[in-house]
């Protein structure tokens, strides 16, 4: 696994009124910079559900890379792992050769908790789950006026 140094210390990792930790900017962050990498393990996707069972993963850091692998954040991951999820975001995910790096969707000033839109979905026939059992499950409570009540996309 590639390790980016870290450059610029754009952010600090403390409790959140979300949920959890969070990841609050220590300064101004302009609009459009690459904050950093979202670092994990890459892990096989129809391996998430053993690897649960098994211990090896709680699946609460785990991000969407493509169809068949996620990236688990729990294993070798970064702060960025400690990002909440927003039904409106004010930072999102963009890819670069299989790497997920995040980025500030507008100007963030200091002391804002970053936020992007985990936007779950569960590929293919993996697993099957209702919409309710989505919101029960995978709450939201973002506070947003279109909040979406789970964190799942659709
Ligand atoms: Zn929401």
């Amino acid at each position: 696994m590639s390790q980016v140094p870290r450059l610029r210390d754009f952010t600090i990792v403390k409790t959140s009124s979300v949920h959890g930790k969070g990841v609050f900017a220590k300064r101004t962050i302009p609009k459009g910079t690459r904050i950093f990498e979202y670092m994990g393990q890459r892990v096989n996707k129809e391996n998430l559900a053993s690897d649960l069972a098994n211990g090896l993963t709680s699946m609460i850091y785990v991000l969407s890379l493509n169809e068949t692998i996620a990236i688990d954040g729990e294993r070798g991951g970064n702060d960025a792992r400690f990002i909440n999820h927003s039904c409106a975001p004010n930072c999102e995910v963009l890819y670069f050769n299989e790497t997920p790096y995040i980025y500030a969707i507008q100007a963030l000033i200091a002391g804002e908790e970053l936020c992007f839109d985990y936007k779950l979905n569960f590929y293919k026939e993996a697993i099957k789950i209702t919409a309710e059992q989505k919101k029960e499950w995978f709450p939201c409570n973002c506070g947003s006026i279109n909040c979406r009540g789970s964190l799942f996309l659709y």
